[in-house]
């Protein structure tokens, strides 16, 4: 059977766990035919980024006019995005109507602490890109840079779920997976849909092997709305698989640093 098609837009990583290596990984094991725009190389490991070397935005826009000129994507995933001038361009393509329920996973350091994003591009995901996206994926520190603020418990989660609802997006998570607001035995995300907000809970999986956790994440959700499921089947659905990919990864030793997940 034709399968449904999915395009992430994202960098690459070498050592394989993140980046559109991770999410064309999480789009197989769903079923899901996936795509690819490349928008930057990273030359890294389990322990950290030694180069990146960006794709200018205009071969980004050529990629991405490759994919959508021929195949049937019903979603899109953004992951590290690089310079500001790749996310003005997909922010010009949102605009124009082109990125089908467009989950955007505003990436700005790695796992490893190293950056992912020019400093004068967080402007621009706040005015251009995330205002226009069907789902944002924000972790608390991602949360607490665009909003400016400090997170330290879940009813400021919660806050920071609201208040970037209020900029436009159909839908926030905010993602917990971090000492600050979990609970010792659950990972806690916060999703803020058309004004409610709700708790998405997983088990809280002790393991340093979480290199691309965040992209798995939105890679699922785009998956899943692009086998047509609504939005909260999508996020539950998302959660599960990254809390599955977690625990069969938990023991494994893939590298020096911290290891990928188990997609
Ligand atoms: N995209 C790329 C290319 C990366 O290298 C990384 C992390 O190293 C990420 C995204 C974000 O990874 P994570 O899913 O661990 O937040």
């Amino acid at each position: 059977m034709t399968p449904p098609v999915a395009l992430t837009i994202a960098g690459s990583d070498s050592s394989g766990g993140a980046g559109i290596q991770a999410d064309l990984k999480t789009f197989a094991a769903l079923g899901v035919f996936g795509t690819s725009a490349v928008t930057a190389l990273t030359a890294q490991n389990t322990s950290g980024v030694r180069g990146v070397h960006p794709v200018p935005a205009e071969f980004v826009i050529a990629q991405v006019d490759a994919v959508l000129d021929d195949l049937p994507v019903t979603a899109v995933k953004t992951g590290m995005l690089a310079t500001a001038d790749v996310v003005r361009a997909v922010a010009d393509l949102a605009a124009a109507g082109r990125l089908p329920g467009l989950v955007v996973d505003p990436v700005m350091v790695a796992s490893s602490g190293d950056p992912l994003l020019e400093p004068q591009a967080e402007r621009l995901y706040l005015e251009a890109l995330l205002p226009q996206a069907t789902v944002i994926t924000p972790n608390v520190r991602e949360a607490e840079v665009l909003l400016d603020t400090s997170i330290r418990t879940l009813t400021e989660q919660r806050e920071a779920a609201r208040a970037l609802g209020a900029l436009g997006p159909s839908t926030v998570v905010v993602k917990g997976g971090h000492p600050v607001t979990d609970s010792a035995d659950a990972a806690v995300d916060v999703v803020w849909n058309d004004g409610s907000v709700y708790e998405l809970r997983g088990p809280r999986i002790d393991t340093g092997n979480n290199h691309g956790t965040g992209c798995t994440f939105a890679a699922a959700t785009a998956a899943a709305l692009a086998m047509g499921r609504d939005v909260h089947g999508a996020l539950a659905g998302a959660k599960n698989f990254v809390s599955d990919a977690l625990a069969a990864g938990a023991a494994w030793r893939l590298g020096q640093g911290h290891g990928p997940l188990d997609h």
